[in-house]
């Protein structure tokens, strides 16, 4: 049997070709006016896929990269800061946090689980500086109420900063708004690009405090970009060729939504959607149980069935079909298993992996899966959603 490699995972995400073909196409410097037009296009696009009129900035660095600016460039050392932590993703925010000597509170919940607003209310005091939080926590596949966690911060002074790397693309955002300070994003998820690049969108109000903050930062000094962008330039050398590759992934977006890169960004949430929605049902189809009380778009977690560990069936999935699936990360390893929506997937590849994951059950645990349960439950809810389409 011919096997394709395929990444179903939730970031790195399948390459659009378009991508891959400006990549290759990338001889270009730095600091030269074509570079200039494109950074500039790519800047302004990018606002668009955000949804925000506040000023981005890119950096070429991995997704945490962007996360470490947020910590630098907005507190001080000794400053209250909350962390609202459900998974690996939100661990992150607070092993940030500390490392640059913040006071760290953090709000922790049970992987799997969000966090009720009112908890999240009884921890906002006048001293709290900045909110971290997740718009996905991709370790789990929950989806966190991001706007309503914005609106209890509302008319305070506490900023709020969003880990949407995994939630821009497949989440609805009213990032402007909701008043969300900083949202990150990063180029291996929904833009569909290799990894190697993050990107921020921030509020007026966020770059009014980094004048006061008094953390060292230099690489990632946000002002220096910001004053950079404007003449289309970055601080440093940027990696040009993922830059080429996010104007091509942008353009495709705004082809797809009929010259609007918004309409495009809506079609790749709706997408992600379905795809989660079909996953979910085809899940329960098949008796698994899904691992996430809330689960949003752009990952569904599912725990291995009694008996079987989550590491054999993304194993078998890799052994039998070369797609790539993730296990749980940290403790969650070989409990349970993550499918990803994000990005370039369509209904074919969701119906794709679910026919193999019926096929790895059957080969861990023979006469456990009824073939086609999966696919039919599939099936029934993608026919649906085009009926609620036509009309
Ligand atoms: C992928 C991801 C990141 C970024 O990780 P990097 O490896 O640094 O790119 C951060 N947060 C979430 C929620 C993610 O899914």
């Amino acid at each position: 049997m011919f096997r394709k490699t395929r990444l179903f995972t939730p970031g790195p995400t399948p390459l659009l070709p378009a991508g891959q073909f400006a990549m290759a196409a990338a001889d270009l410097h730095h600091r030269t006016p074509e570079f200039r037009a494109l950074f500039l296009k790519v800047l302004s696009q990018l606002k668009s896929f955000i949804g925000t009129q506040n000023d981005v900035i890119v950096l070429s660095s991995s997704g945490t990269g962007a996360m470490e600016s947020a910590v630098t460039n907005l507190t001080s050392p000794g400053e209250k800061v909350l962390v609202l932590s459900a998974g690996k993703f939100g661990e992150r925010w607070a092993g940030l946090a500390k490392a640059f000597g913040c006071d760290v509170t953090v709000l922790s919940k049970p992987y799997g689980e969000t966090f009720p607003l009112d908890e999240v209310k009884a921890h906002l005091t006048p001293e709290v500086r900045v909110v971290f939080v997740q718009a996905t926590e991709s370790s789990t596949g929950v989806r966190h109420d991001v706007g309503g966690i914005a609106r209890l911060l509302k008319g305070s002074e506490t900023l709020l900063v969003v880990d949407a790397i995994t939630g821009l693309g497949t989440t609805k955002l009213d990032v402007d708004g909701d008043g969300i300070d900083v949202i990150i994003g990063g180029s291996q998820k929904a833009l569909m690009i290799p990894p190697g690049l993050a990107y921020l969108a921030v509020s007026e109000r966020a770059w009014a405090r980094m004048e006061t903050s008094k953390q060292p930062r230099y690489y990632f000094d946000l002002r220096k970009e910001r004053k950079n962008a404007v003449k289309g330039e970055s601080a440093y050398t940027p990696a040009v060729a993922l830059i080429a590759a996010m104007g091509a992934a942008l353009d495709y977006l705004a082809q797809q939504g009929g010259g609007d890169v918004a309409k495009g960004r809506e079609l790749l949430v709706n997408n992600a959607e379905l795809c989660a929605r079909c996953t979910r049902e085809a899940a329960k189809a098949l008796g698994l149980e899904l691992f996430a009380a809330s689960n949003g778009a752009a990952v569904t977690a599912i725990k291995a069935p009694a008996g079987i560990s989550s590491t054999d069936i993304v194993k078998g999935f890799k052994k039998q079909f070369a797609g790539v699936l993730s296990d749980g990360q940290g403790e969650m390893k070989g409990q349970i298993f993550r499918i990803g929506h994000i990005g370039f997937l369509d209904y074919l590849d969701c119906v794709a992996i679910l026919a193999g994951l019926e096929q790895v059950l059957d080969e861990l645990k023979p006469g456990s899966v009824q073939f086609g349960a999966a696919l039919a439950v599939a099936q029934k809810v993608f026919a649906e959603a085009r009926k609620g389409e036509s009309k």
